[in-house]
């Protein structure tokens, strides 16, 4: 059976309008799902009998399952959620002095094989529905709700690549931004692709208010053919120029996400291409520290190197963040909460 959270506003209006309702109980419906939080279809006081029985034959109000929680000393929560058919995934709840931000899974497992990352370990098993992505963001608001605080901003840069799962990833951010809903804000939300071509210039044309952040990790060709293999499909020139022409058509700041990795991608010459590659155009560079993943042998760069890398990234005129860590205690890179729990860590 479908889950009603895979639907988005509209096409909740057309699904009423098949059942010859009036297109007002969208909103009401809407409502009881996103704002009231329901658990059951007939907690809908204001919908008819008859409406609520339709509505259960045809669609479900699957929740996620929680089955492992660990939390951080800085307060970063990181949920494993079991799916309906028993397979597992991770949402993060990260504490920032601008407000809450999670950070959902778009995928069982990924297929993009980044050498650094955990999620790679176990390959993808399958895409994620639009409902399963809503619910991660409903079960930890649920959560939140008890302490009166709202989530405030999401990303999309748990396990998986959202641009392989492009329509789904598309709906669920409709769905979480709709006014009769959630309402994050579209500026709130954040995509994060490691480069994907096509769909890049699908989502330009789209004219979404998202933010999109793009996985970059390297300037030049031969390592990040190394460090990701989306890079042999889309080599470094091709990707910049999508994001040219996406963030200028577009209006929109881009991110560059960059981990620090050492000794591999955290020279001083290699912070002065960076500049060189980026340079010019609407865009900052957040630089990650790296979350250690046993089975890869890659290192996190100093701190020192790593405030060095900034300075000279800000001194040849590009603007950079360097973030610090979240959830360091606990699993929190992509996929190891996971790859432990189902044995590949
Ligand atoms: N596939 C998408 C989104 C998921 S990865 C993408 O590539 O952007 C989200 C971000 O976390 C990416 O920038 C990814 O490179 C980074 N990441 C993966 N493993 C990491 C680790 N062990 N430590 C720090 N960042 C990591």
């Amino acid at each position: 059976m479908q889950s009603i959270y895979d639907l988005s506003y509209e096409q909740l209006q057309d699904v009423l309008a098949g059942m010859g309702e009036k297109a007002y109980r969208a909103k009401q419906i809407y409502s009881w799902l996103y704002k009231k939080r329901i658990t059951s279809f007939q907690e809908m006081s204001d919908v008819s009998k008859g409406l609520i029985s339709k509505l259960e034959e045809n669609y479900s109000l699957d929740t996620l399952k929680e089955v492992q929680k660990q939390v951080a000393k800085d307060g970063t929560v990181k949920f494993l959620f079991e799916l309906n058919d028993g397979m597992t995934i991770e949402t993060v709840l990260m504490h920032f002095h601008f407000g809450k931000s999670i950070c959902v899974t778009s995928q069982v497992g990924c297929n993009m094989g980044c050498k650094f990352c955990a999620s790679g370990l176990l390959k993808k098993q399958r895409d994620l529905t639009a409902g399963e992505i809503v619910g991660q963001v409903l079960y930890v608001q649920k959560e939140l709700d008890a302490q009166d605080e709202r989530i405030g901003n999401i990303v999309v840069m748990g396990t998986g690549e959202p641009f392989d799962n492009y329509d789904r990833v598309m709906n669920f951010a409709k769905i979480v931004n709709s006014d009769f809903g959630l309402a994050i804000g579209a500026r709130h939300i954040t995509i994060s692709t490691c480069g994907i071509v096509p769909k890049i210039q699908e989502f330009a044309r789209g004219k979404y208010q998202y933010n999109l952040a793009i996985s970059l990790h390297a300037s030049d060709n031969k390592l990040r053919d190394e460090l990701m293999p989306i890079n042999h499909a889309y080599p470094i020139e091709v990707l910049m120029d999508a994001l040219k022409e996406y963030s200028i058509d577009n209006h929109r700041r881009l991110t560059f996400e960059y981990i620090l990795l050492h000794g591999v991608n955290d020279s001083e010459k290699q912070a002065v291409e960076l500049a060189k590659l980026v340079k010019g155009m609407n865009a900052y560079i957040n630089l990650i520290p790296y979350n250690q993943v046993d089975e890869h042998g890659f290192k996190s760069t100093d701190e020192k190197q790593a405030l060095h890398f900034y300075d000279v990234l800000m001194k040849n005129g590009v603007k950079a963040t360097l973030r610090s860590k979240h959830g360091d205690d606990i699993d929190a890179a992509c996929g190891q909460l996971r790859a432990k729990h189902e044995g590949k860590l």
